[in-house]
Parts: structure tokens; C-alpha cells; sequence
């Protein structure tokens, strides 16, 4: 069964040429390590209908 993590907040950027949508370095950082909390089941989620509500501590 597949999973979606929902993160709210997340800083993201979108290309004006392509509408591609990319995050900056920061966030693609904190987007790794809250994967990674999630993976060994650290990170604290609230459980939606089929996804995950997490909360993404402020990037620095
Ligand atoms: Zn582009």
C-alpha cells in the first residue's frame, strides 16, 4: 500500500518557463530529514484520510 506525506509549508519555487515546481536547498534538506524521521518512525504525524499531516519544523 502507498503512502502520501503532506507537507504543509513547504518553501517552493516555480519555473516561469516550464511551471516545473523545484524547492530551494533548504528545503529539499528538511524535506530529506523528515523522510528519514518518518522512515524510523520518529516524526510526529497526525493521520488523515489517506495521508499524513506533518508538521516541517522552520527550515534555517
Ligand atoms: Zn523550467
Amino acid at each position: 500500500m502507498t503512502k502520501l506525506l503532506m507537507v504543509k509549508g513547504v518553501p517552493a519555487d516555480v519555473c516561469i518557463q516550464c511551471g516545473e515546481i523545484y524547492y530551494t536547498v533548504d528545503a529539499a534538506k528538511a524535506l530529506e530529514s523528515l523522510e528519514n524521521e518518518v522512515l524510523k518512525g520518529s516524526a510526529k504525524l497526525t493521520e488523515l484520510d489517506n495521508a499524513y499531516d506533518v508538521p516541517l519544523a522552520a527550515a534555517h
